[in-house]
């Protein structure tokens, strides 16, 4: 045994020379870490896992291997019916607590995150396909510091609202999607709970995993039963709950589509709802940028999560005078990058999340091809079984073309011109969403310029799909409405006098 203090985390990155001997939680293979997992899951109402009243399960699999990770309940409406109803039993008690209780409950659920981030980031890449460097450096850190956020807001809700008075609106219905499991689970979970509502949440039929490890947490933390409730399920659960009459306020995050479907079955019943949808956001590169930092924010806004991102910058603005150093650069970096297993810490692109998502992105390369842009794709090999698709661009796309005009949510990148600022903004607003945009460029007067003429809820100045708590998130137009994130996010949770 040596008697030496551990080394550093940053000196153990090298394999074989250092002896690692009761140091195996700093070696330099995270991936080696084993969630634990239950083979089977029930739905996790009024502080326990429970059967499903039909007694239904699916599976979860892995998108990278095809192989089944465990089976998860499918709740139907007798389920959410009890969820609701466990939810609405709990409100009394969790709004009255005194707030700086709520506080340290919520604190405690972002410790603990912490504490399981590494197993978290494992569940997280095995569920969806996204690379285990950005479950671990990214989505599970930031899950984290959501609750840490909002457990600083749960006892100065009076500060943000000052002179009103601000109490919870009651039961939440909070329906998520796969891109971002666990991290969506904290942006609805988090605001939600430090307001003092009580919540009945969904996780999507593919990546329900961190939600029910994240339902362990609260147990073991003693979060009061039935302050959250968990309802695994397809879209049919989803629907139930949208639709259940002690529901006081949906959030929902997913596809346009269903949003539409959910405010027009909102409308007039009085419930609030919030809306955080899709996008086709502009990426404006001006010559006057820095062309490699540029490059890196391309591959940044649109490969970073299979480009399975609400917000990624999938279309890209060139100034024609630097349109062919963009493209000959993006390209070589496009080849640099590795498509593989998620849980290789050296994967750049994972796995596409599921079969249905890989056609959907394959009907769009289809319909691409078959118009009068030039395809490119990066060169390389994929696993021959799970779901890929390996980074891929269209150069000289015209506005009009179905790729640059609806959202394909995979890696898939469309790449268009412009001459002045004027047309920049111009092409850049010319679409139905105005969730994101990025500007690439040296002047500070042009950033400010720009910025104030895009209609998007979010634009990232010389960087791209950067996060964090304290700043509000969401869109316009058919991006949604509300927001999540920061002091403007806890209004959707509130009811002010
Ligand atoms: P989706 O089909 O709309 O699904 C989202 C969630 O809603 C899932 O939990 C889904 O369950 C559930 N759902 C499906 N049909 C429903 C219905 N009729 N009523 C209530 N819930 C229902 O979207 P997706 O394809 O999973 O996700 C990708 C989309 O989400 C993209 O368009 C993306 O832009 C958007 N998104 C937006 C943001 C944002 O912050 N703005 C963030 C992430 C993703 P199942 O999974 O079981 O179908
Ligand atoms: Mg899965």
């Amino acid at each position: 045994m040596t008697t030496a203090p551990p080394p550093s985390r940053a000196s153990v990155v090298g394999p074989a020379t250092i002896d690692l001997a009761g140091l195996w939680e700093y070696a330099p293979a995270p991936e080696s870490v084993k969630p634990r997992l239950r083979d089977r899951y029930g739905l996790y109402i009024d502080g326990k896992f429970m059967e499903p009243s039909e007694g239904g399960y699916f599976k979860t699999i892995s998108p990278s291997t095809e192989q089944t990770i465990t089976e998860v309940a499918e709740g139907t409406q007798a389920d959410v019916d009890r969820a609701v109803a466990a939810a609405r039993d709990a409100l009394p008690k969790w709004s009255s607590l005194p707030a700086i209780e709520r506080g340290k409950y919520i604190f405690r659920i972002a410790r603990r995150i912490q504490e399981l981030g590494r197993e978290l980031a494992v569940a997280e890449s095995m569920d969806g396909g996204k690379p285990i460097r950005e479950s671990r450096d990214v989505d599970i850190p930031l899950a984290a510091q959501h609750f840490f956020y909002h457990a600083g807001w749960a006892d100065k809700l009076q500060y943000a609202f000052a002179g009103r008075n601000p109490k919870p609106v009651g039961v939440c219905g909070q329906i998520i999607p796969w891109n971002f499991p666990l991290l969506m689970a904290a942006w609805k979970l988090a605001p939600a709970l430090a307001c003092g509502n009580t919540c009945v949440l969904k996780p999507a039929e593919t990546t329900p995993l961190t939600a029910l490890l994240l339902a362990e947490i609260f147990d073991e933390i003693e979060l009061p039963a039935g302050v959250v409730n968990i309802i695994t399920g397809a879209g049919a659960t989803g629907e139930a709950l949208v639709n259940h009459s002690g529901v006081d306020k949906i959030a929902f995050t997913g596809s346009t589509g269903v949003g539409k479907r959910i405010a027009e079955s909102a409308a007039g019943t009085g419930k609030k709802l919030t809306l955080e949808l899709g996008g086709k956001s502009p990426n404006i590169i001006f010559d006057d940028a820095s062309i490699d930092q540029a490059v890196e924010g391309i591959v940044q806004g649109i490969y970073f999560n299979q480009g399975h991102v609400c917000c990624a910058g999938s279309r890209v603005f060139v100034q024609e005078s630097v349109r062919d150093e963009v493209v000959d650069k993006l390209k070589r970096r496009m080849n640099q990058l590795r498509v593989g297993d998620p849980l290789d810490k050296n994967t750049d692109v994972g796995a596409i999340n599921s079969e249905g998502q890989l056609a959907t992105i394959n009907k769009y390369l289809a319909e691409g091809k078959g118009g009068g842009c030039d395809f490119w794709q990066a060169e390389g090999d994929v696993p021959s079984s799970g779901y890929w698709c390996r980074p891929c661009l269209f150069d000289n796309v015209q506005p009009s073309e179905v790729i640059a005009r609806e959202e394909i949510f995979g890696p898939v990148l469309a790449v268009m011109t412009f001459r002045t600022p004027a047309e920049a903004i111009e092409r850049a607003n010319n679409t139905p969403y105005g969730l994101a945009a990025g500007i690439w460029t040296d002047k500070g007067s042009k950033i400010f310029e720009i910025a104030s003429k895009l209609k998007a809820g979010v634009v990232w100045l010389n960087t791209y799909n950067k996060f964090d708590a304290a700043s509000p998130f969401g869109g316009f137009k058919e991006s949604g409405f509300g927001r999540e994130g920061g002091m403007h996010g806890l209004r959707a949770y509130t009811q002010l006098d």
